[in-house]
This record gives C-alpha cells, structure tokens and sequence, in this order.
C-alpha cells in the first residue's frame, strides 16, 4: 500500500522514502559496525518529526546492537519533552538479510510484552558498506508474533 510517498501508510505502517533513506545513509556511514537509533513522531496519526541515533555499546558491534543507556534516556526525555513517541526502532545489518535475530526477538519482548510498545522495528541491511535489502517488523500482541514486510530493495 504506497502513496503520497509514503511506503506503508495502514496499520500506522508509516514509513517515508525520506525515511528509509535516514537509516540507509546512517547504515552504510556505520559499516562494519551495526548502528541504531530511533524515530520520534506524534503518537496520533503518521509521521516522523526527528531521529535520534544512539551509540551502539555491544561489545559486538558488527554483529548485535546495544542502545547506549544515557543516550537512549536522553531520547526518551525528549520525546517525552517534545510530546512525541518513539516510533521506529531502527537498526543495520552486517553482512546478513535484514531479519529478526533471535537476539532483536529477545531484545523487543520480555515475557511476550513489548519493550517499545507498537514500534517499528526497521532493519537495514548492508553489504560491503552498501545498502542491500530492507525490512519493517511489527510485533502483533494478540498473535504473540512478528509481522514483516520486506522491501523489495525499493530506495
Ligand atoms: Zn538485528
């Protein structure tokens, strides 16, 4: 479902190219190292109004990521200063398809609740320091499970 330049626009599925192209740009500039941050948007109705990226602390970097603590309470409180929610939990892929690991899974919910209530998870994937695919996971609640929707490779 596209249109006005929105990539999803149902379900609060509302990503923009400018979007995408955010965490693609802040994905390649962070190879060999998986970076991560979040999108900030009016929790009533589409949009995004400010990413925040967030130094990724895992003592892995190119393989996992780890939400600075300060910096993710920074965002949080101004969010929350800005009257806006966190929407997009955005992060990049090393070398690999831009799928759930089971360490995203264990990280995005704990004991089948969500840790970021009804974010976007949006994994971009880059190959020798290029963008390769795309995908946006949500977790559905009532299903107890993820839904993906794949990019297609469309930028
Ligand atoms: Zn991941």
């Amino acid at each position: 479902m596209r249109h006005k330049g929105w990539v999803f626009d149902a379900l609060g599925w509302t990503l923009t190219r400018a979007d995408l192209e955010e965490g693609a740009a802040k994905a390649e500039a962070g190879y060999p190292e998986e970076v991560c941050g979040l999108a900030l948007g009016p929790a009533q109705g589409p949009g995004i109004d400010h990413w925040v990226w967030i130094a990724n602390v895992h003592p892995d970097p190119g393989r996992a990521f780890t939400l600075h603590e300060q910096e993710h309470l920074r965002a949080l409180m101004r969010a929350d200063a800005l009257n806006l929610a966190v929407k997009v939990l955005c992060h990049s892929h090393i070398d690999g398809p831009p799928t759930l690991s089971w360490r995203d899974r264990a990280g995005a919910v704990r004991h089948g609740i969500e840790v970021m209530p009804a974010v976007l998870h949006l994994i971009v994937s880059v190959h020798e320091g290029r963008r390769g695919s795309w995908a946006v996971h949500r977790y559905d609640p009532r299903r107890a499970e993820f839904v993906t929707r794949d990019g297609d490779g469309l930028w």
